[in-house]
């Protein structure tokens, strides 16, 4: 958008005429084509400029050019845009900016915590989509975070912790669904193997047999 406002102010400083500005940003196009009250500031101050061009007399066209394919000297331009300006930047640039350094930080910080049992889960710092049913999307809260009744209502009630009747291992989320031996001709059955991952069934999309999975097992029910 910068590089739009510094063309047109180059047609201006030339004799009236027909111009065409190309542009390999498509987005830069749509939104000029498209304006809203709240479209960046830039946006305004370019096609003010085209109208007060237009009112001398000029045309200008914009055309959109897919990459810089060919076109000597343009990423060289595109890059330098920036710098033919002082002007100051839009608050709401400034609060991008800062959302994606804060988040990156964010991010960094979290890539090292790979001993905590959410980093192997979720490994990258990102909304998930939300399940349409209530309940499968509390029940996948549950599971992912490897708090559930059956495992946790222990410490509420001030008992011991529960042990799996099967293998009198303690009973957690992540033995219940991926280690209990005991459950491995279920985990065949709706998996198509035995050896299965965290990840694999509680991911971004969970696993499209893991409901009927805890139905089979008897564990949907305590979730
Ligand atoms: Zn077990």
């Amino acid at each position: 958008m910068t590089a739009a406002l510094h063309a047109l102010m180059q047609i201006s400083n030339g004799p009236c005429g027909c111009y065409i500005i190309y542009i390999d940003s498509l987005s830069v196009l749509q939104s000029l084509q498209s304006v809203h009250y709240h479209s960046h500031p830039l946006v305004f101050e370019v096609l003010d400029f085209y109208y007060r061009l237009y009112s001398r007399g000029f045309t200008v066209l914009f055309c959109w050019v897919p990459a810089h394919v060919g076109i000597s000297g343009n990423e060289q331009a595109a890059k330098s845009a920036a710098h033919f300006f002082n002007t100051s930047i839009p608050a709401c640039d400034l609060k991008k900016h800062a959302k994606a350094n804060l988040h990156l930080k964010w991010q960094r910080q979290w890539s090292l915590e790979t001993d905590n049992k959410l980093h192997f889960t979720k490994p990258l710092i990102e909304n998930w989509p939300i399940l349409k049913n209530r309940r499968s999307d509390t029940m996948m809260t549950r599971l992912r975070i490897g708090h559930t009744r059956a495992t946790h209502r222990y410490l509420l009630f001030g008992e011991q912790m529960p042990m799996s009747k099967h293998c009198n291992c303690s009973m957690t989320v992540s033995h219940i669904l991926i280690e209990c031996q005991y459950f491995n001709t279920r985990r065949l059955r709706f998996f198509r193997t035995t050896v299965v991952s965290l990840p694999v069934l509680l991911g971004r999309n969970s696993h499209g047999q893991l409901i009927p999975f805890l139905k089979s097992i008897g564990f949907y029910s305590l979730i």
